[in-house]
């Protein structure tokens, strides 16, 4: 059928690189690459650039405290003109615990959209969103559940390890050049482009690399 064709696809383009310059940021996205679960002395098995759950549990936990906080600022105003003996006071206590509330939600679903944008910054991101979702305690706690999930939130957030700092470097069992060289199909003999893993006209693996990568510590 058409097994050729996918040969042409400048799968040795000629264009000159220094393996050196450009590794690990032009890697492709290959369901072949190494396994990420191989990071020695590393337990948890999936490190991500960003974190996601971090920023998860603490939007959520934001959004519940923005939550209970609206809706305690907005019951104190009818509480407040109840008329009744000490419903103002008690309608201004309300309002006062809703409207911290709702400070402390928005500064929780701030701070967690921020550490998505910059995970870098996640350790003083974890701290404050974990900081306001404690005092939102004083704010209604969104329905404790949301105190919980901001408080969750910001230790993941804490205790988050930027991929940056797990990106194998050269000679660690992890690294694969970003443009390795083209390589030779010992099966078929056709050359192979560096981005692929397996050989694009019979499928082979392609052989382990016996150059100075392999040396391991
Ligand atoms: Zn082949």
């Amino acid at each position: 059928m058409s097994t050729g064709v996918l040969l042409v696809d400048g799968l040795s383009d000629p264009v000159p690189v220094d393996p050196n310059s450009i590794f690990l940021d032009t890697i492709p996205p290959s369901p072949d690459s190494t396994p990420p679960g191989e990071r020695a002395g590393k337990a948890e098995p999936q490190v991500s650039d960003r974190p996601i759950g971090a920023f998860i549990l603490s939007l959520l936990g934001g959004v519940l405290i923005l939550a209970e906080g609206a809706i305690l600022a907005a019951l104190s105003s009818a509480v407040g003109s109840a008329g009744c003996v000490g419903c103002s006071e008690a309608g201004q206590v309300i309002g006062g615990v809703g409207a911290f509330g709702v400070l402390m939600g928005i500064l929780v679903v701030i701070l967690s959209v921020i550490l998505l944008a910059r995970p870098e910054n996640h350790l003083g991101l974890g701290i404050a969103i974990l900081v306001f979702s404690l005092l939102s305690f004083f704010g209604g706690a969104g329905f404790i559940l949301g105190l919980i999930l901001g408080v969750v939130g910001g230790i993941l957030a804490i205790v988050f390890v930027p991929e940056d700092d797990e990106t194998p470097l050269p000679g660690d069992p992890g690294w694969i050049p970003a443009r390795a060289p083209d390589w030779p199909c010992p099966k078929c003999g056709a050359w192979v482009s560096g981005f692929s893993t397996v050989c694009t006209r019979c499928g082979t693996a392609r052989p382990a690399p016996t150059t100075a990568q392999a040396v391991g510590p």
